[in-house]
């Protein structure tokens, strides 16, 4: 790139909200010159799609990336640098400093514009033997490459889960899938969190029909260890034989480099930013996993580290790179998953968030089908949603069913961002047909529901 062209903009981090930043902010100023630095070998992958590429489902783990250094060069004119570390920001020099893993050597880059999306890390237990080969996070292709890979070639027959959220129930099914006896175990009494303990307890019943054996209420202690790999799992309870661990126990936001740099963080612990995705500090912008967003429910800060929010905190703070005035409303927790046949989704404030912040609340709940009674593939859906007492604000919503389930969410979470009352909701002229939905949607009816209830309060 020519150095008589404008501004620098130097991105740390090279993945969804690195990259969607650098493309926006690209098509606002063609003068600008932009480099992004990615420590690992690749640039925008899709790491939602890892648990469906050692399922086997994805053939290959290049079909999850979505642009290469070499795409963003010839399309957008954006000098991607994979394999190389940013190890230090000086905010007073305006530098950055730059590991070149390949060439093991490290160089000064200065910048006139920083963004920081550096996304988030796998919590790792510091639990005895929790280093032994066959133990795994999964956050990064790698990591993803090297749970297939051992599949493939040591062949093991017994795998453990740890951690019931999302990623665990994903890694669940694709272990299942590829053959291995599954055993999750999860501290908490329930699976998924982020759902009431009654939709949970239906997403168990899921997995215990798919033939995982599950251990709830039940904290790993250790990991038994054989000739250097992983040979089981020692809960507070048993000892589950293991050829194949994974850990699914959460994430925290990636701040280090921020951090180190006095870059001011957030109450949640992510990277504080205002709308526009600036930081407090001059010229330094950030989005993604890294940072904390506002909820629009509960009016708190969060950190909610998803691919919908890292996508759309990235173009946001590219637009604003760019020279443009686009601003994050803030986020209403909606997130999505499923597991055999089972989708789950949920949004908003669930009863327990809802206790937390001393609303009053009430809930309905509702068991339909996914469409038509009559139709021949018509499958179950379990709705609960919540509101607060006396006003009948709408608070959030949870589903659990059968395919087409899921994405009901939307409706939902269009409502939380419209600030909608249930009575606003009741007559919402949602789609019909039988193949697609009975007449009155069972999301339509958990609403019906509850707008019954707030009405006799
Ligand atoms: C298994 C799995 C399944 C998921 N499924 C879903 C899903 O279904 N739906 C959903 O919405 N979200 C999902 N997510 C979450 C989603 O992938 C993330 O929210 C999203 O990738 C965040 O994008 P990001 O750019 O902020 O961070 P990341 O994707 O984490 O990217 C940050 C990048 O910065 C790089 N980096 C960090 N530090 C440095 C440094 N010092 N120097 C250079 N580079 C650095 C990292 O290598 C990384 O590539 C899933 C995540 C995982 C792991």
């Amino acid at each position: 790139m020519s150095a008589q062209k404008g501004e620098h903009l130097v991105i740390i981090g090279g993945d969804a909200a690195g990259m969607s930043a650098a493309a926006q902010a690209r098509r606002m100023r063609p003068d600008l010159r932009i480099t992004a630095f990615e420590e690992g070998p690749y640039t925008s992958y899709g790491a939602c799609g890892m648990p469906y590429y050692i399922e086997g489902l994805i053939e290959k783990p290049e079909n999850l990336i979505a642009r290469t250094p070499e795409a963003f060069k010839k399309k957008n004119d954006i000098d991607a640098h994979v394999l190389h570390r940013v190890e230090e920001i000086d905010l007073k020099k305006k530098t950055v400093l730059v590991r070149d893993m390949q060439e093991d050597k490290t160089f000064s880059q200065r910048y006139d514009l920083l963004h920081i999306a550096t996304g988030a890390l796998p919590i790792r237990p510091k639990l005895p033997g929790v280093n032994a080969e066959g133990i795994h996070s999964l956050s990064i292709i790698p990591d993803s490459v090297k749970i297939h890979q051992e599949i493939e070639e040591r062949s093991p027959q017994r795998a453990v889960v740890v951690g019931g959220g999302y990623i665990g129930l994903e890694m669940a099914e694709a272990l299942l899938a590829r053959g291995l006896e599954v055993s999750l175990v999860e501290l908490m009494p329930q699976v998924m969190s982020t759902l009431d303990e009654d939709m949970a307890g239906l997403v168990a019943g899921t997995l215990k029909e798919m033939g995982v054996r599950l251990y709830l209420d039940e904290g790993v202690e250790s990991f038994e260890i054989s000739n250097g790999r992983v040979a089981g799992v020692k809960t507070a309870k048993q000892l589950l034989p293991a050829d194949l661990v994974v850990l699914g126990i959460g994430i925290r936001p990636n701040t280090v480099l921020a951090k180190e740099a006095g870059v001011p963080l957030g109450e949640t612990g992510a990277i504080l930013v205002d709308d526009r995705m600036r930081t407090e500090v001059p010229d330094v912008w950030a989005a993604g996993d890294c940072v904390e967003s506002h909820h629009l429910v509960s009016g708190k800060k969060v950190f909610i580290a998803l691919g919908t929010v890292a996508n759309k905190t990235g173009r946001i703070a590219g637009i604003n790179l760019g020279g443009g005035d686009a601003r994050f409303p803030g986020v209403v927790g909606t997130a999505i998953t499923k597991v055999g046949e089972t989708e789950i989704a949920r949004t908003g404030l669930n009863v327990r968030e809802a206790e937390k912040l001393g609303l009053d609340y009430l809930t309905a709940f509702n068991k339909g089908r996914t469409k038509a009674r009559y139709f021949p593939d018509s499958g179950p859906i379990a709705v609960k949603v919540v509101a607060e007492k006396g006003t009948g604000r709408f608070l959030g919503g949870q589903i659990v069913g059968a395919v087409g389930a899921g994405k009901r969410i939307d409706v939902f979470a269009t409502a939380l961002h419209a600030g909608l009352k249930v009575s606003e909701m009741m007559y919402l002229d949602l789609a019909y047909a039988p193949p697609v939905s009975p007449v009155w949607d069972p999301v339509l009816v958990a609403v019906g529901k509850l707008a019954a209830k707030v009405r006799l309060e």
